[in-house]
C-alpha cells in the first residue's frame, strides 16, 4: 500500500548563525535559528516521512528541550525516520519538497541537496525533488525574516 505524508517547516533567519538546508551550507550573513542546526527542508522532509508511517513528528523523537539535539546536524533526524521505516518493513517511494526563501539563490545548492538528503535517507538522489521559490517579496519570508519548507514522500508500507 502506498502511502503519503506531508511536512512543514520554517525557522528564523538570525545573524550569526550557518545556514544549512538539505544538509548544504549555504554563504549567506544569516542562518537558520534553531535548536539542531534548524535545516527546514530536513525537518520537512523528516515529518513527511514520519507522517507516511502515522508516526509522530520530529519533535516527539528529539525534543527541543533535550540538551543532546543541540546543535545536531539534521541528517540524525533522517537516520531516526529511515530507522522507522526499515522497522515497518516499509520503502520510501520518494521525496519531493519546496523551500520557500527570498534569499538568498537557492538554485545552485539543488543538486549537492539531493544528493545529501537521498544519502542520508538510503535511497537515490532521482528519488528526491527539491524545488526552490521566493515569496515575491510579501511576507515574513518576503521581508528575509525566515525560510520555510514543504515536503510530501510516498511511502510504500506492506499491508
Ligand atoms: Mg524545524
Amino acid at each position: 500500500m502506498v502511502h503519503v505524508g506531508i511536512g512543514y517547516d520554517v525557522h528564523q533567519l538570525v545573524a550569526g548563525r550557518k545556514l544549512v538546508l538539505g544538509g548544504v551550507e549555504i554563504p549567506h550573513p544569516k542562518g537558520l535559528d534553531g535548536h539542531s542546526d534548524a535545516d527546514a527542508l530536513m525537518h520537512a522532509i523528516c515529518d513527511a516521512v514520519l507522517g507516511a508511517l502515522g508516526e509522530e513528528d520530529i519533535g516527539h523523537f528529539f525534543p527541543n528541550t533535550d540538551p543532546r539535539w543541540k546543535g545536531v546536524p539534521s541528517k540524525m533526524f533522517f537516520e531516526e525516520a529511515a530507522k522507522q521505516v526499515a522497522k515497518r518493513g516499509a520503502k520510501i517511494i520518494n521525496i519531493d519538497a519546496t523551500v520557500i526563501a527570498q534569499a538568498p539563490k537557492i538554485y545552485p545548492h539543488i543538486a549537492e541537496m539531493k544528493n545529501r538528503i537521498a544519502a542520508a535517507l538510503g535511497i537515490l538522489p532521482a528519488k528526491v525533488g527539491v524545488k526552490a521559490t521566493t515569496n515575491e517579496t510579501m511576507g515574513f519570508i518576503g521581508r528575509e525574516e525566515g525560510i520555510a519548507a514543504m515536503a510530501v514522500a510516498s511511502v510504500n508500507l506492506p499491508e
